[in-house]
């Protein structure tokens, strides 16, 4: 039976989003967490983009290391011969890669205001599969941009010459959350039955559908013969009303009446992470979790009016439909109410000794040097980011003080 893989695009589609962005440093951290949480592929980034190389180049060592293992990490580009060329010019060692392309009679005028007919898209792409692959690329997805207003036997024409130029899947995007789960459903299955490669859906959540879209394009491709890819964003941010949110498509694919009887994950996803993920993102991009997010939101498991409460009380599974435990809840937090010593980009060598040795697990340098080394990089690293540095972020920079250093240095072109 075929079976259902995530990857997420946060750090791509999610960064790409109007007025947010993340610094290099919660970029990797981002990777982190997903690898963490059992998330297949990590969309990690822009390899023709000049500021994100030694971001990807240093994520690509940490996988080398084993820190980032197993998830995948897969660059995105447009599916054009330059845009392969130069990513392997500034990040030679990117195995995975999707290459993206509009397919729409909308973006074939509206775009390319007939620069581009349909048989040129096609010949663009196959020719960016082949470059990809000559330049050394393990797995090339085809991401038809626009899928969901383009022509369905278009689709598959596309989807068959990519397959023929040895594409290992092909990405439906609904780019502007035009489908419903009954249209995407449809196509989706069409897809996989003719093209028979497995299939990715990208959707957006215009119409506030993108969660039910995801999960239905991942019943039609499953139930026409393929493996199902779904691209999730964390909390779902992305590109105007944001796109999948990863925690509600997995709340929806394991807790979703029957669903996962038939339609199940390829390898465990622990949702215990999901609390952990979700605050970190809304930290970093500054976004705050709304109060009725699926899982997550501050009031997904409070209860107030009479008859809830009293029936919660006697037994949680009477209103609620999962429990809080699962997703990494309950924990009591420590917040400081009084005196706080913070790193920041002008700290000094005292507050930063004391910050580090008040973690978790605490942090001793073994001399000055070593400790001044690193502080260096924490300061660097608040610069980027313009806000405190949450625990993990110090601990990856002790731990990994070289790769920090990669991903701190940002070196505008001459
Ligand atoms: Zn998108």
């Amino acid at each position: 039976m075929p079976k259902i893989y995530l990857v997420d695009v946060t750090n791509r589609d999610g960064v790409q989003t109007a007025k947010l962005g993340l610094s290099k440093l919660e970029k990797t951290m981002i990777n982190i967490y997903l690898n963490e949480m059992g998330v297949f592929q990590s969309e990690f980034g822009f390899p023709t983009t000049r500021h994100e190389t030694n971001y990807l180049i240093a994520n690509l060592e940490l996988a080398d290391m084993g820190v980032l293992k197993p998830i995948r990490l897969g660059g995105w580009i447009r599916a054009i011969t330059e845009d392969v060329e130069t990513t392997y010019r500034y990040v030679p060692n990117i195995k995975h890669l999707a290459l993206s392309i509009s397919t729409s009679d909308q973006m074939i005028t509206g775009k390319f205001q007939g620069r581009k007919k349909r048989h040129d898209i096609i010949k663009e792409m196959t020719e960016a599969v082949d470059a990809a692959l000559a330049c050394g690329a393990e797995s090339v997805a085809a991401n038809a941009e626009d899928a969901s207003r383009t022509d369905i036997s278009y689709l598959i024409e596309f989807g068959l010459a990519a397959k023929e130029h040895g594409a290992i899947r092909m990405r439906y995007c609904d780019t502007l959350g035009y489908d419903n789960p009954f249209t995407i459903y449809n196509n989706a299955r069409k897809l996989a039955e003719a093209v028979c490669l497995p299939i990715e859906l990208h959707c957006h959540n215009d119409l506030g559908m993108a969660v039910a879209n995801s999960i239905a394009g991942a019943m039609g491709v499953i139930d026409g013969g393929q493996d199902a890819y779904i691209n999730t964003t964390i909390n779902g941010i992305g590109e105007r009303a944001g796109n999948a949110d990863l925690i509600a498509v997995i709340l929806a694919i394991c807790k979703s009446k029957g669903f996962n009887e038939k339609y199940k994950f390829a390898s465990d996803i622990k949702l215990k992470c999901a609390s952990k993920i979700a605050k970190f993102a809304s930290y970093a991009f500054d976004v705050p979790i709304p109060i009725n997010q699926p899982g997550v939101g501050s009031n997904a498991f409070s209860h107030a009016s009479g008859i809830h409460a009293d029936g919660v009380l006697k037994d949680p599974g009477n209103y609620e439909l999962y429990g809080y435990e699962e997703l990494g809840r309950g924990d009591p937090e420590f917040v400081e109410t009084g005196r706080q010593i913070i790193t920041g980009e002008y700290s000094g060598i005292s507050g930063f000794s004391h910050v580090m040795s008040k973690l978790k697990v605490p942090i001793e340098f073994p001399n000055r040097e070593k400790a001044d080394e690193i502080l260096e990089l924490a300061r660097y690293a608040n610069v980027e980011s313009q806000r405190p540095l949450v625990e993990d972020q110090l601990v990856f920079i002790a731990r990994y003080p070289e790769i920090a250093r990669k991903l701190l240095t940002l070196t505008p072109l001459a």
